[in-house]
């Protein structure tokens, strides 16, 4: 876990007023003394205090030397993407975020950038899968929905080698647990709209870099391209980073409780969560992150979508919702719903399954997580032996 008293205490106090809460700077342009003569600030799509406040908390807590913040987590993706040309070749992880499988097929793929996805848990294939045109290697870890863990200082050596940049997409994990950029990444980027925000009030997105000339040509794209975060966005941020350490390390507890307790459900089938012990690459995940996060994914012994259609509407805690991250429990049926505009084999073949269903551990009492879940596959059980029933009469 991170240092909160130091991750606070990077949070400044207004030299000018003492205002204790960082200042919601709500304006287009600041007055320059004279052309060209400002007090670092001039037009607010190039910089704004509230953002550049943000900017500087999160590249501290990824150990980068520049942050970017952005309008979404894909403006942030966007941004990345734009470092490249025509005729580069990106190698990806295969179970990747939905919205950026369908920005780097459906609108890069135009543009003459193309993509190879991988199993990236294997670093062999990613190895096997790099040539002189690879430019960029894009993995998550955990993915999202299926949590695969990949060896992040494995495949930073390999990009070394081939001089193209690594880029994580640290969003599941986020900074109080594992920070790329230490293990040999150039890039991290943020849907801050998870875990950073933390109460599902705001889309943005980050960018962390490495080092400050990569980071000059991404905000160089940023204020060429214009998808910076507002200043209130920016302060719901920064409120939210206030007390990311104390509630992830809440979410990790409530989920390694809730992936045991479904392990041990004669309902479900596999049951996807790092911190088990028998998780495909559970040491890796133990020797890069100081805890295994707040998501967890399962699929039902009966591997239909109506019967994962069935379960999840029969939570009460559980929220049906896309999107992850805060304080109240959501989850989501990924076939249907994030990981809809991936095609079927491609999405059977990264393992998410029809019947996968995803949670997002909240805040609440585990114990209570566990008997929602618990009336929720009572309920689909009697709804199962009632269809059987009508169809035996
Ligand atoms: C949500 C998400 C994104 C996209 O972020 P937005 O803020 O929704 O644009 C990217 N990567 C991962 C892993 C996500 O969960």
């Amino acid at each position: 876990m991170s240092n909160a008293t130091a991750l606070i205490h990077s949070i400044p106090v207004d030299e000018l007023t003492g205002a204790l809460s960082v200042p919601i700077y709500q304006t287009s342009t600041f007055v320059q003394d004279s052309p060209g003569v400002n007090k670092g600030y001039d037009y607010a799509r190039t910089g704004n205090p509230t953002r550049a406040t943000l900017e500087n908390i999160i590249a501290k807590l990824e150990k980068g030397s520049t942050g970017i913040a952005f309008g979404s987590g894909l403006a942030a993706i966007d941004a990345v993407l734009k470092l490249l040309r025509s005729g580069d070749e990106i190698v990806a992880v295969d179970d990747i975020y939905g919205g950026a499988f369908r920005l780097f097929t459906h609108v890069y793929e135009k543009f003459g950038i193309s993509v190879q996805y991988v199993d990236s848990t294997n670093a062999e294939n990613v190895f096997n899968a790099v040539s002189e045109k690879t430019k960029l290697i894009w993995i998550e870890t955990p993915t999202n929905p299926t949590l695969k863990i990949s060896d992040i200082a494995a495949i930073a050596k390999i990009a070394k080698a081939n001089r193209c940049l690594l880029c994580v997409d640290n969003t599941f994990a986020s900074p109080a647990l594992q920070q790329p950029l230490t293990l040999g990444a150039d890039i991290v980027i943020h849907s801050a709209t998870k875990y950073l925000g933390g109460h599902s009030d705001l889309i943005a997105g980050l960018v962390v870099t490495k080092e400050k000339e990569l980071g000059e040509k991404i905000k160089f794209i940023q204020n060429a391209s214009g998808a910076i975060l507002s200043p209130f966005d920016s302060w719901l941020v920064i409120r939210g980073i206030e007390t990311l350490p104390l509630r992830v390390k809440q979410h990790c507890l409530n989920a390694q409780v809730i992936a045991e307790f479904l392990q041990t459900h004669p309902a479900v089938d596999n049951v996807f969560y790092p911190g088990l012990k028998n998780h495909h690459n559970h040491d890796v995940a133990a020797k890069q992150s100081k805890g295994f996060g707040g998501i967890v994914s399962f699929t039902l012994k009966n591997d239909t979508e109506a019967a994962a259609t069935s379960f999840v509407i029969s939570t009460q805690y559980f929220k049906l919702a896309e999107s992850l991250g805060g304080v109240k429990s959501l989850l989501c049926h990924p076939a249907q719903m994030t990981h809809k505009s991936i095609p079927q084999e491609k999405r059977r073949a990264a393992g998410v399954a029809d019947s996968l269903i995803r949670l997002s551990v909240g805040l609440e009492e585990a114990e209570d997580l566990v008997a929602d879940l618990e009336q929720a596959f009572e309920k689909i059980s009697s709804r199962e032996k009632e269809i059987v029933r009508s169809n035996s009469l």
